[in-house]
């Protein structure tokens, strides 16, 4: 793949930003200014990638192609920040879950997701709660292990890259579906080993550097398997994977550049 001068130039500045002068620049330069050079990032990366070879569902902007990630090409929306996953999550809603964008849902969403802010917010009938445990962005600021709500309020729920992040993640899962009316769905999302059967998890990896080695991020406490269906179960769920990401056609898929992750769907039976 050839890169053009700009983004060649945008990729050194952007390794540059993510060394050691990042917490220096953060004390030098004032909110304000972060914001000014954040808006100025941006549009530079919309004339970058300016084109049609790609799309983005979430804001339904087109591309050349999608901002690399650190690790990957092709991958963040230069609008919306949407990611591989955001991108097919969105489509999965938008197709298997319709209601949502047009009756009267109860959504409790998890860290909600930059890219589905702007259009969750504009759906008129929509009845929508984010919660984080510190993130400004979010409504409600809690912990997913003691949600401060009473039983079967909500009528769907989206946790999705939250609870390899959870210690106690039996407890995370437990509340959710405490939360939820039975009938009710979530979807839930994490980062896997598709080839493991088993969760890696070991309380005695605590460093972030030692962290990242072992579960991929600084702050993952785990890596899931496919045990997680197991896990989900024992809090009380139903719970498939949906092959949606992975049937998807492969048009579509390298339009959107969608991952193939599976996404978890998770109901709450009615009481027998
Ligand atoms: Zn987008």
């Amino acid at each position: 793949m050839t890169r053009s001068i700009p983004e060649h130039a945008t990729n050194i500045a952007r390794r540059i930003a993510r060394s050691r002068v990042r917490p220096i620049a953060r004390a030098l330069v004032p909110r304000s200014g972060r914001d000014s050079l954040r808006a100025l990032r941006k549009s530079a990366y919309q004339v970058i990638y300016r084109g049609n070879r790609v799309e983005c569902p979430c804001c339904e902007r087109h591309w050349r192609r999608f901002q690399p990630s650190w690790n990957r090409p092709n991958a963040i929306c230069p609008e919306c920040n949407s990611h591989e996953r955001h991108r097919g999550l969105w489509l999965f809603l938008e197709q298997r879950h319709p209601e949502l964008l047009t009756d009267e849902v109860e959504l409790l969403h998890f860290a909600p997701e930059e890219c589905f802010r702007r259009r969750f917010a504009a759906l008129p009938r929509l009845r929508w709660t984010t919660a984080d445990l510190e993130a400004p962005e979010a409504m409600e600021h809690f912990d997913i292990t003691a949600i401060p709500y009473p039983g079967d309020c909500f009528d769907a729920i989206i946790c999705s890259h939250v609870l390899e992040h959870v210690e106690d993640d039996a407890q995370a899962i437990r509340e959710l579906h405490r939360v939820l009316r039975p009938g009710g769905w979530a979807i839930l999302m994490v980062p896997m080993d598709a080839t493991a059967p088993s969760t890696y998890e070991d309380p005695s990896i605590l460093t972030p550097a030692a962290r990242k080695r072992a579960f991929r991020q600084e702050d993952h406490v785990r890596l899931y398997g496919w045990d997680f269906i197991d896990r989900v179960r024992a809090g009380g769920f139903d719970v498939v994977p949906d092959p949606f990401l992975v049937e998807l056609d492969p048009a579509t898929r390298t339009r959107l550049a969608t991952s193939q992750d599976p996404i978890f769907i998770a109901t709450k039976p009615h009481e027998a």
